[in-house]
């Protein structure tokens, strides 16, 4: 294990300079797995020890995070400048372009908070938002993620202004200082970055200000090389100057609507990328609730997430709840992973019929998230055999009693998948004993492949999570668009107490397969006995209520798959859009170790391998 580089705390902006580059740079060295590069913060994906811990995907984020915690900060002030570099160095997933999910545990009160930072759909959207007028047909998938109909209202600056302002410790200025340093100075660019440039070039090379960005001198930016943005160094001091009412009331949420409304094009683009409705009114009206987590009690565990518009707190909860009603223990491993598998396979199914904005549609939390109704439909799952996708949705409102398997209704929709890698999932916690689990994106890896001109920053194209036609013929959909809705997210960042007290916090990017590796993460950890290490690095497959499971390579060579093929299941390698790998998610995760020590956790390889870092380390 690494012990972190330190340097200094920077609190204002005469302090700036030079110090974050030069620290980072003399940290320089090669780290046994080959995959340090030089200039880059040490990135090792475990530490333990004490006083605090921040686990992320780049090791420049973990390490700003940790930087506050050292200064005194708590886990929401770590939290807020952990996202805030990930603006900068993990621009294509995150940033104040985009939105997403808080959940934070307070140590003081023992109670679970969330914040819900999720885009949301312009004033001016309809139902047949993305039906081509012209046509009568939806729009391809890539003709509206390419377009400013795909850009809502940003919620990720208004999230950070509304954690710090409810359980920070610092002022937004300071939380966005170690971002601004690296914004400014630069970060060195590893192969992830390189591909997932290399993945956007043909759409970013189609607008203006992201080619100039993103691609100088017209390619992705070489490996090895250092990347700076000084305008978003720029932007990130003007709100710090300002204040979020910069973004929300003034010229940067003009200028995102202004944006979004004119694509700001090449001269003579090949693609066409449809003018969007966002307005500064738009804007204006954002707020980003704090709301209750969704709950359920899982092998005596209190299990927190995030409640709709995600349905990852429910459908994560819903296959909790089915699974209690099996022995899912490491002495079968292919029961253990056939009950996954066909768990998730029947939340899916509710999933994908019941849940949408809570503000617009009827959604039953409570039904999905019961105990009872979990019971009931772990009736349809067979030890021997494997359910045929798609499976028809139960009915969560109705009374359980949990002691009759319903009756076989007709089959519901096979949904389609759309989700990539992108997205990012960061965790902290502090001395005090607080807890953040936090995931954040702006949708595709690249977003809408909008920059705001001279901002530095991509626009979200989160307005595609709708569903375009109704999934569910004559059944309503929950999650088509609509004025001011918010369209339905897969995002569980989690968190799970033991007696009252934090024992977990895990989460990760994957569009609706975020769902499924949350799960599996906390089946291997919870069931079978792994370590949390070892449950995020342990090879994932995604059912979600389709006719086939998706597998990462490893996954596929497991010593289990011939007795689960035997048993019905149809795995094929997982080939996410957005992702040059075959990877599923990108996991985070905390563990509070009986001894008073925090683990904190990333990925060993997926998505080039993330940051683990802790205050105090353990020797
Ligand atoms: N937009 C997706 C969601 O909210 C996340 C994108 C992804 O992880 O691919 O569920």
């Amino acid at each position: 294990m690494h012990t972190p580089t330190r340097r200094p705390f920077r609190t204002g902006a005469a302090l700036v300079a030079t110090a974050a580059l030069t620290v980072s740079l003399t940290a320089a060295r090669a780290a046994p797995d080959g995959r340090h590069h030089p200039g880059e913060p040490p990135r090792s994906p475990v530490a333990t020890g004490f006083g605090g811990a921040v686990a992320s995907v780049s090791p420049y984020a973990t390490q700003a995070g940790l930087d506050v915690l050292e200064h005194g900060g708590n886990a929401v002030d770590a939290a807020v400048a952990t996202a805030a570099a990930l603006g900068v160095v993990e621009p294509y997933s995150a940033g104040i372009g985009g939105g997403g999910f808080f959940v934070y545990y307070d140590a003081r009160t023992h109670k679970v908070s969330t914040i819900d930072g999720r885009e949301t759909g312009p004033a001016a959207m309809t139902t047949n938002f993305f039906i081509d007028p012209a046509t009568g047909q939806p729009l391809a998938f890539a003709d509206a993620v390419n377009s400013g109909l795909s850009v809502g209202v940003p919620g990720t600056l208004m999230t950070w202004a509304t954690a710090l302002d409810k359980w920070g410790t610092i002022p937004l200025r300071k939380a966005l200082q170690g971002g601004t340093d690296i914004a400014e100075n630069g970060f060195v660019v590893d192969p992830t970055f390189n591909s997932f440039t290399a993945m956007n070039q043909a759409r970013f090379s189609q607008i203006a200000p992201t080619a100039k960005l993103f691609l100088p001198n017209g390619a992705p930016p070489a490996v090895g090389s250092v990347f700076r943005n000084p305008d978003l160094a720029d932007t990130y001091k003007l709100i710090a100057k300002d204040g979020p009412g910069v973004f929300y009331h003034g010229v940067l949420g003009q200028e995102v609507a202004n944006t979004a409304q004119h694509p700001p094009t090449v001269a003579n683009p090949t693609m066409y990328f449809r003018p969007g409705v966002l307005t500064a009114s738009d804007i204006a009206h954002y707020t980003a609730p704090v709301q209750a987590p969704t709950h359920v009690n899982y092998q005596g565990l209190d299990v927190y997430s995030i409640a709709p518009p995600s349905s990852g707190g429910t459908t994560v909860g819903e296959a909790l709840n089915i699974l209690s009603n099996f022995d899912v223990s490491p002495s079968d491993q292919v029961q253990a992973l056939h009950l996954y598998d066909e768990a998730a396979r029947v939340a899916f199914a509710d999933r994908n019929r019941w849940v949408g904005d809570a503000a617009f549609n009827n959604v039953p939390v409570r039904g999905l998230t019961s105990a009872a109704y979990g019971k009931d439909r772990s009736c349809l799952i067979s030890a021997t055999s494997t359910l045929t996708s798609p499976v028809a949705p139960g009915d969560p409102s109705a009374p359980h009693g949990g002691t009759t398997c319903p009756a076989g209704a007709p089959g519901g929709t096979e949904v389609a998948g759309t989700e990539g890698l992108s997205t990012t999932h960061l965790v902290t916690a502090d001395k005090w004993g607080d807890v953040v689990s936090y995931t954040l994106t702006i949708e595709q890896t690249g977003g809408s492949a909008i920059t705001v001109p001279g901002r530095g920053f991509l626009l979200n194209n989160e307005m595609t999570d709708f569903d375009f036609t109704p999934v569910h013929p004559g059944a309503p959909d929950p999650n088509l668009p609509d004025s001011g809705k918010r369209p339905r997210s897969s995002m569980s960042p989690t968190i799970v107490l033991k007696d009252g007290r934090p024992f977990l916090a895990v989460g990760s990017p994957g569009g609706a397969s975020i769902i499924t590796t949350v799960l599996q993460i906390l089946v291997n950890r919870v069931d079978l006995g792994m370590s949390l290490p070892a449950a995020i690095a342990a090879p994932r497959a995604s059912q979600r209520d389709r006719s086939v499971t998706d597998a990462e390579p490893a996954f596929l060579n497991l010593p289990q798959i011939p007795a689960l093929q035997a048993l019905g299941e149809n795995f094929v390698l997982v080939a996410p859009s957005g992702t040059p790998t075959p990877e599923i998610g990108a996991a985070t995760g905390l563990e509070f170790l009986p001894n008073g020590e925090v683990q904190a956790a990333a990925e060993p390889a997926r998505r080039g391998g993330g940051s683990a870092m802790v205050v105090h380390p353990a020797r």
